[in-house]
């Protein structure tokens, strides 16, 4: 059982709530203070290439497709 956010596990558990109150009990995700972690895509949670200028907080992947719909003009 692995996954790069705890959250899309969660989703998994909703089906079992017992299992989820276990999960939660023993596999909380530490709060993180510092870190490449705390720096994670809003769109899909990806990590690396993160851009957070202008408040974007998406990797340059999620902005590539989305950086018309946002408004930037000079992006081919
Ligand atoms: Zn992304």
């Amino acid at each position: 059982m692995t996954a790069s956010d705890h959250r899309k596990m969660l989703k998994q558990l909703e089906v079992k709530p017992s299992k989820k109150e276990k999960f939660l009990k023993h596999n909380a995700p530490k709060k993180r203070t510092t870190g490449e972690a705390l720096k994670k895509c809003r769109l899909c949670g990806r990590t690396g290439g993160h851009i957070g200028k202008y408040g974007l907080n998406i990797c340059r992947q999620c902005f590539r497709l989305n950086a018309k719909k946002i408004g930037f003009k000079k992006y081919m």
